[in-house]
């Protein structure tokens, strides 16, 4: 196919205009390193990685290409040839291990709540403006992670409509710990005994994404020991990017003899946060946001789960009059994992643009479910001083439901 209808989806080729960094051109790319008329050199790497994987160009193909399996096949095609590159490294040893992670964590609250940061920033903001703004990415560390913080189960009160297991991942617990207990409490607000696993671990995304196919098959089979433990009839996630993958297990094990079934019935049991609140029904309030609403729509929700109804109708509900279209809404923000880390400039234009378009839509709240939107439009808004608040819809519903309650 030459049709090329994925080409105005593209941030990239947006950004260039040049053929080679669209979705077709990468395409044809990866068919020759395929085929083997082509080696796998830096410059096809660096291909690989320009891309955002924000699969916008799926949604627009209209031959159902499945890109985002490419482009991530394509990685681990790359991963294999060169040395276990310097990203992965990280991810298998910081990202894997809880307990390092959460050192981590710790440290870097330490040096965010330290006057120490205050001088870094000031002396980067002066010398280096491209390191300034890298280092303004990072969220705040929360204060209490969830993960050990709640008990195990926690059940609502009156009737029970079933049980849910949370995952409360590896990002999402250090940076935006509150959702986590925004998501608890909305889900026993809505009558659901809630279980948080105690053996789950990070979804694997982050090396999934990365070429690195080995840590996420390690990571998927104990997730699926946890889950599978709690008994739960669903598995509620409330990060767009590892629901989006967690629904992948049966793909990612299914040449595995001894988990293929099992990944299976996993991934059958897996809800987006919104996917879930949505279809199940959930309580409605009186108290409405009072303030201008636009809804983001996260990559990995949109494209990759084709899920943009479900978050879209809770928030025109909890908005009421005050909801407003945002003008590109399903257009990538440039976080894409630590893409805005890696490729700061490129991904500092894509937010740039998503920026203007919340400052045209008069929002003084931006909602969306993914923790790399939460961060990146966060840190677009801080830049420019806007003022205006960025929330997961769990923490909107649940703000809403305490109010309702004290009214
Ligand atoms: S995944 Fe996104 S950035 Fe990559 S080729 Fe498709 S539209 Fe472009
Ligand atoms: S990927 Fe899909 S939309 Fe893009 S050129 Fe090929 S067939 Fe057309």
């Amino acid at each position: 196919m030459h049709c090329g209808l994925c080409l105005p989806v593209c941030p990239t080729y947006e950004l260039t205009g040049l053929e080679k960094n669209s979705p077709r051109g990468r395409i044809r790319l990866m068919k020759n390193i395929m085929n083997d008329s082509l080696p796998v050199t830096n410059a096809f790497m660096e291909e690989m990685y320009f891309c955002l994987d924000c699969q916008a160009c799926q949604t627009a193909c209209p031959a159902g290409v499945r890109y985002g399996e490419l482009v991530e096949a394509a990685r681990t095609l790359v991963e294999k040839k060169k040395f276990l590159r310097l990203k992965n490294f990280i991810v298998r040893n910081f990202v894997e291990r809880r307990s390092v992670l959460r050192v981590l964590a710790v440290v870097i609250r330490f040096y965010q709540d330290s006057l120490f940061e205050r001088g870094v920033l000031t002396f980067l903001r002066v010398f280096s403006p491209m390191l300034y703004g890298r280092a303004k990415l990072m969220p705040r560390v929360s204060n209490k992670f969830v993960f050990r913080a709640i008990p195990e189960t926690r059940e609502p009160e009156g009737d029970i409509r079933g049980t849910v297991a949370v995952l409360t991942g590896c990002v999402m617990d250090v940076f935006y710990a509150d959702v986590n207990r925004d998501t608890i409490d909305v889900l026993l607000i809505n009558s659901w005994r809630v279980m948080v696993p105690r053996g789950q671990v990070c979804c694997g995304s982050l090396g999934g994404h990365n070429g690195d196919a080995e840590y996420s098959k390690r990571l998927a089979k104990k997730n699926i020991e946890a889950f599978e433990k709690s008994g739960a009839e669903y598995y509620v996630v409330n990060s767009a990017g590892c629901c989006a993958f967690m629904k992948r297990y049966a793909e990612v094990l299914s040449d595995d003899p001894n988990y293929s079934e099992r990944a299976q019935k996993f991934s059958k049991k897996v809800r987006e946060f919104s996917e879930f609140v949505y279809l199940t029904g959930f309580k409605k309030t009186q108290c409405k946001v009072t303030e201008p609403v636009v809804y983001h729509e996260p990559c990995h929700l949109v494209h990759t789960q084709r899920i943009s109804e479900e978050p879209r109708s809770i928030v025109v509900e909890i908005a009421g009059d005050n909801f407003r279209e945002l003008n590109e809404a399903t257009w990538c923000c440039g976080s894409a994992g630590i893409y805005n880390v890696l490729r700061f400039r490129d991904a500092s234009e894509i937010l740039d643009r998503k920026i203007d378009n919340i400052k045209k839509s008069g929002a003084r709240l931006v909602i969306t479910g993914n923790p790399g939107c939460l961060a990146q439009i966060g840190s677009g808004i801080q830049k420019e001083n806007l003022g205006i608040e960025v929330l997961h819809p769990a923490t909107v519903l649940n703000r809403l439901y305490k109010k309702e309650g004290a009214g």
